[in-house]
């Protein structure tokens, strides 16, 4: 059964302008825009900010992280080229919002995040919601290897390389995208697995993204 905040019409509307919006910046993908049209962003944030969910910015939620701008969630999974059915792994669950994007796009879904407190309460937000992803607490700098291969994994996290363990872990024709750079901005990149020891590299734009920390990222700590 659908909660009240989640039919709330104020936020509907909010919801269906976010997607016209994020139409003009060039996404097209329909089953992408059809999940931000569903999934309530509002609830993934602090109440405080609840007025701003819909607005086409990156917002805080705490352990100095944010929840990506819808713009680059979206930028993202149209990358990830979904398919219902598919096995996601994305690192950085963050507040869980683009993991119910991909829930809601039909993708059977694997999330790692670094910050336990960030972690759980993700994991019950998305519970409260009825998504069923499976989440983990630890560095998704290594992957998830219990659950590999995936169809597509997402890094939401920006990396100072691309973490070699995350292409071992791809299906063959499985995607990855991943921002890499530094820590004023890095070049989205999408690896495609094309056979065994194939792979094909393609570069997009530039993004500013938090830093991925871990055995396999950026190595300090905040
Ligand atoms: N996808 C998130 C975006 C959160 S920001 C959302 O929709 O809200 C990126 C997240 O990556 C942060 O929560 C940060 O703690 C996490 N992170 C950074 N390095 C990580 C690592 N090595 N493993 C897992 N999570 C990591």
């Amino acid at each position: 059964m659908a909660n009240s905040s989640r039919t709330n019409r104020k936020f509907t509307n909010r919801r269906n302008r976010l997607v016209e919006n994020l139409r003009t910046k060039g996404i097209h993908d329909e089953a992408v825009l059809s999940a931000i049209n569903t999934v309530p962003r509002h609830v993934f944030i602090d109440t405080a900010l609840e007025h701003r969910a819909y607005e086409d910015s990156a917002l805080p939620i705490g352990k100095g992280q944010t929840i990506s701008q819808p713009y680059t969630v979206a930028a993202q999974t149209q990358l990830l080229k979904v398919n219902p059915g598919d096995k996601i792994l994305e690192i950085g669950t963050g507040s869980g919002y683009q993991a119910a994007i991909l829930c809601e796009m039909g993708a059977d879904v694997y999330s790692v995040e670094r910050h336990e407190e960030l972690y759980l309460k993700a994991r019950e937000i998305l519970q409260s919601l009825g998504y069923r992803i499976r989440i983990k607490w630890g560095d998704g700098t290594l992957g998830w290897s219990a659950y590999a291969p995936y169809d597509g994994i997402v890094v939401t996290a920006g990396a100072p390389v691309i973490p070699q363990e995350l292409i071992r872990q791809l299906n063959i024709e499985g995607r990855l995208v991943v921002p890499v750079g530094d820590n004023e901005k890095q070049l989205m990149t999408r690896i495609t697995r094309i056979s065994e020891d194939a792979y094909e590299e393609e570069h997009f734009n530039h993004f500013k993204f938090v830093p991925l920390i871990g055995e396999k990222g950026w190595k300090y700590e905040e």
